[in-house]
């Protein structure tokens, strides 16, 4: 059961480009793949033997294939193979592959737009419409009513089409694989779900990937209760009146302290939460900068201004840290949740000392927020930091465990939820609950959508700002717009780790004996975390997902299920 991913490295710009883009989404996704480099390996009859799914990824890779090749892969796709054609420059495929296809090529075109279809067989998006960066090269077909359409442009014409082929299914982007370029679009974008569920729709069944399974989670920065110095409604921020609704609904936040402004009357409460597995608690900073005159009175990990904490000073730092959290009788949350994602080369040895091994950051290690070096770097797996797994550069001891649409400027907090839907420095003049309740579910669907996993922020100055029913019809409008969507709820420690051990091993071999229905996997690795693989199967006409469950293991395992 493999997955082959054709390429050609003689040609070096495009062979890069798929490197830097397909391949570490398709690696992202948990697709297990071969490459067939075309410089050195041809397709040969046998070639795609086993093969449930083949994509052909390099930008002008039609020209690099022979019509006895296309012909091959033709008749494995009438046999059941699927094919992602994910380079739409029409004139360079032989004549006789789009002839048999029955794609028509009319002309060339500029893409500006890309809609979803709303009645597909394939995906459902949070964006119906996503705007390309700059115009994209496409090209018109004629007779498209041979195929159904997944994405089409600002004129209505096809983009991205599909079809069953004999006994196998075929997707053909009608545009330049440069959309999974950056400067056109990029993964991350909104796209994200149209390229997984194309894998997940054209290949043949059974299908395996190691995709996150789609948890949701929530993060909350800046959190004083009732110790706010913004509070304009006390009953949301007492007795963690906010955090209940949450917990009400099932969502598990990250909830990051600021420590000295914590009340007793609140901090009574910590202890249950943290103990039933309904919050998690990071030590943000001791108090916001924003309402001390000595700023190093407030950051735990790094000054403000760059400047690392000696160690003595650290040292006095985490034992205030310690008091603080001995006296609420709580754990720390495994991950890292501090004030602008400030933290010092110099903190890390404290940090590792307590247990903490996750971090959340968009910026890199021992630099502060105002450095415009700090938001320079290639975190995994696209190099966009609102959307990172993997190890920290800095010490790979950390995992950096984000998921959160990007912001375009860094200086402003769009990535909270919130952000202009209330009062809070003038942002908006009244509470718009709706505009919240869409932002919070677009950063939940798109983080879901990327692969990585539903996590929707805020900072709790603004959560200051609305009466404890504005909030409670925010969650609950959360709710609700989310519960028709497959997801676990969990904290976001559990979706850290899991993370991590998704990282730590692979799928080697997959083997389907059609007469038995026996799926045997062969992993190699170690996971410390049970795992869930997803398989996809066909009922008829109708696809199916649902998850393996692997337990842990070191280096070697094989596991098999009757599916
Ligand atoms: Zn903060």
């Amino acid at each position: 059961m493999k997955t082959k991913v054709i390429v050609d490295s003689s040609v070096p710009v495009h062979y890069t480009r798929v490197e830097k883009s397909i391949f570490r989404a398709l690696v992202h996704f948990g697709v297990n793949i071969d490459v067939v480099d075309l410089s050195w390996s041809r397709i040969a009859p046998n070639e795609l033997e086993d093969t449930h799914l083949l994509i052909l990824a390099q930008e002008g890779i039609g020209k690099s294939l022979s019509k006895e090749e296309t012909d091959v892969i033709l008749k494995s796709v009438s046999q059941g193979m699927g094919i992602i054609v994910l380079d739409g420059y029409l004139n360079w495929y032989p004549a006789s592959f789009l002839k048999e296809l029955k794609i028509l090529a009319e002309k060339d075109t500029k893409i500006e737009t890309l809609k979803l279809t709303p009645e597909n067989k394939i995906t459902d998006l949070c964006e119906h419409t996503i705007e390309v960066k700059q115009p994209l090269l496409g090209f018109k077909i004629s007779r498209p009513e041979d195929w159904s359409v997944l994405l089409s442009d600002q004129e209505n014409n096809p983009s991205v089409i599909y079809k069953r082929y004999g006994k196998g299914k075929v997707i053909f982007f009608l545009v330049s694989a440069s959309l999974w370029q950056n400067q056109y679009l990029g993964f991350g974008e909104g796209l994200d779900g149209v390229f997984r569920k194309s894998i997940a729709w054209a290949s043949k069944k059974p299908y395996i990937m190691k995709s996150m399974p789609p948890f949701i989670t929530a993060k909350f920065d800046d959190v004083s209760f009732s110790g706010s110095r913004v509070m304009k409604y006390k009953e949301t921020l007492e007795n963690v009146g906010w955090l209940d609704i949450m917990n009400r609904y099932g969502f598990i936040p990250n909830v990051a302290l600021f420590l000295n402004d914590i009340q007793q009357v609140d901090s009574r409460r910590f202890r249950e939460k943290e103990q039933n597995g309904l919050a998690e608690f990071s030590p943000h900073a001791f108090v916001d900068f924003r309402y001390m005159e000595n700023q190093e009175e407030c950051p735990i990990y790094l000054k403000h201004n760059g400047q690392e904490f000696t160690f003595q000073e650290l040292k006095n730092n985490f034992d205030r840290v310690d008091a603080k959290f001995g006296e609420w009788g709580i754990n720390l949350a495994k991950t890292l949740n501090v004030h602008y994602q400030e933290i010092g080369l110099n903190s890390l040895s404290f940090i590792k000392e307590r247990g903490q091994k996750y971090t959340m950051t968009p910026i890199r290690l021992g630099k502060v927020w105002s450095d415009p070096e700090a938001h320079k770097w290639e975190s995994p797996p696209y190099g966009k930091p609102g959307f990172s797994f993997g190890p920290m550069p800095e010490d790979d001891y950390f995992f950096n465990v984000l998921s959160v649409p990007p912001r375009k400027d860094v200086n402003v907090p769009t990535s909270d939820f919130l952000y202009r839907c209330t009062g809070l420095h003038k942002e908006n003049a009244f509470n718009d609950v709706e505009k919240a309740i869409k932002r919070a579910v677009f950063q939940i669907k798109r983080g879901l959508e990327t692969g990585f996993f539903g996590c929707f922020m805020t900072h709790e100055q603004r959560v200051a700002q609305l009466a404890l029913e504005e909030w409670e019809t925010i969650i609950k409008g959360i709710y609700d717009n989310i519960k028709n969507i497959p997801h676990i709820m969990k904290s976001y420690d559990t979706v850290a780790c899991y993370a991590e051990n998704r990282s730590l091993y692979e799928v080697e071999q997959s083997f389907y004996n059609k007469n038995s229905r026996e799926l045997t996997l062969r992993l190699k690795g170690r996971t410390e975390m049970s795992q869930y693989l997803n398989v996809f199967t066909e009922e008829g006409e109708q696809d199916r997902e649902s998850f393996l469950k692997i337990p842990e293991f070191e280096q070697l395992t094989e596991v098999s299920f009757n599916i």
